[in-house]
């Protein structure tokens, strides 16, 4: 499998390559993991929709107008679980900001503790002797993708089998996969674990990766044959969603571009920008090196989001290449002479720290930080504080306020 190229003229050639397998076929297929080499019967789009190259709605709507409502059914309902996790984790900030604390304590462990780190590098080393598991980390490292079983039987062997802390394998994912999402990423692990559905952890078993690997794999005896849901101190505590109403007049304002959304010509923007600028650097992931395959998909993406909107609006970009880029962005706010800064809002995750940082810098300058929310996560995400379900029902009532069906 190749990397896919981070623009937005590819990712619409993808979904339409992909749509006639998005309804009863996917729901028949999509749990088949065939190989690297083929992944026909899933979409791949997800390292597009994690930057925002192709919205929710443009798949959503080209899946239902090709299918209809009862045979694009599961395809839709996926769809709407990435919207979930990112609903869920905004109303329980705390589950990220705990993540990243144990993930700094882990990796700084990973210097001490010998026999952690022994285990740790077998099994990211794919030197575990489970051949799918190994086979796994390999296709994880070399095409930053991963099918959606195969991540569940690996998370599930990292932690049932293998008894490593979920934490540093979802940090392996993240410094790895192209669409590394905080919500997405933090959240799957968490519900293989049994802590995102209290006490229900997922078990990966032989049979079952032998039936939906088509006999690629069968590892037999090898795997833990029980599971005990992780547990943790204390219920994550839920919040209030933040304001996400809408944001009122911008007056003169540069527009700040981030991997959180590649499509600023359809952000419901009042004005037009004064200026633009891009943040080019793959977002702070982990204290651990990230892939060069994501800091390239990334990198790339905002800068294919950067000359639309370039075009969209009619002004040169700047661009800022640091990781840590609060600082740099509220010392350009204040070179291009601009009243407030105008962005996609970000949702829980290393950007949204980097904006926190950045709303205080440029407070002290007399200037706004104003994030902008589109409808379809100003709609959905009220609905994902508890489980799936309560959003699920919700499907057919938001696919048509959001004017999709
Ligand atoms: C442990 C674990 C970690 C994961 N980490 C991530 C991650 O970092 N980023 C990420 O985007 N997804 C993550 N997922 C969810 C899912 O595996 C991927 O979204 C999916 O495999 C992407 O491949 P695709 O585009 O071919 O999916 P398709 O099957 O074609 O689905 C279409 C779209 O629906 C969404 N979607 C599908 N399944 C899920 C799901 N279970 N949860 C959330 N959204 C879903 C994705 O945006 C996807 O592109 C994770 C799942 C697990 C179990």
């Amino acid at each position: 499998m190749s990397i896919p190229t981070p623009d937005r003229e590819t990712a619409l050639a993808r979904l339409q390559q992909f749509v006639g397998r998005a309804g009863r076929s996917y729901a028949k297929f999509r749990n088949f993991d065939l190989g690297s080499n083929d992944h026909a019967y899933v979409s791949r789009l997800s390292p597009y929709i994690r930057h925002r190259l192709l919205l929710e709605q443009e798949i959503l709507r080209t899946a239902l107008e090709r299918h209809g409502p009862t045979a694009a059914d599961k395809f839709v309902q996926e769809v709407f679980w990435r919207s979930y996790f990112k609903g869920w984790l905004e109303q329980h900030p705390d589950v990220w900001r705990d993540y990243r604390e144990a993930v700094d304590n882990l990796t700084t462990r990973l210097d001490s503790d010998s026999g952690l780190n022994q285990r740790y590098s077998r099994a990211i080393g794919g030197r575990t002797g489970i051949a799918c598991f190994d086979a796994w980390v390999r296709e994880l490292i070399e095409t930053g993708y991963l099918h959606n079983h195969a991540r569940m039987w690996f998370a599930s062997i990292w932690v049932f089998t293998l008894r490593l802390p979920w934490q540093l394998g979802a940090d392996f994912f993240y410094r790895h996969l192209l669409d590394g999402d905080p919500a997405s990423n933090t959240l799957g692990w968490r519900w293989v674990c049994g802590l995102h559905t209290k006490g229900k952890a997922y078990l990966a078993r032989a049979a079952n990766i032998a039936k939906f690997t088509d006999g690629r794999f069968n590892p037999e005896g090898q795997l833990a044959t029980q599971v005990e849901a992780l547990t943790e101190a204390r219920d994550p505590p839920a919040v209030a969603l933040p304001n996400i109403e809408g944001s009122g007049p911008m007056g003169s304002y540069g527009l700040l571009l981030t991997i959180e959304d590649g499509h600023s010509e359809s952000l419901p923007l009042t004005d037009t920008p004064a200026a633009i600028v891009a943040v080019t650097a793959a977002e702070n992931r982990s204290p651990l090196p990230i892939s060069p395959i994501v800091e390239s998909f990334s990198a790339g993406a905002v800068v294919d989001a950067l000359r639309r909107a370039e075009r969209s609006f009619g002004k040169q970009g700047h661009t800022l290449s640091m990781r840590d880029w609060s600082k740099a962005l509220a010392g350009w706010a204040k070179d291009v002479g601009v009243m407030n800064v105008v962005t996609a809002y970000a949702p829980a995750g290393p950007c949204a720290t980097q904006l926190e940082e950045a709303q205080i810098l440029l407070k002290q300058q007399g200037m706004k930080l104003i994030q902008v929310t589109r409808d379809f996560d100003r709609l959905t995400w009220p609905h994902a504080g508890k489980g799936y379900f309560k959003l699920k029902n919700k499907i057919p009532r938001l696919l048509s306020e959001l004017k999709i069906s």
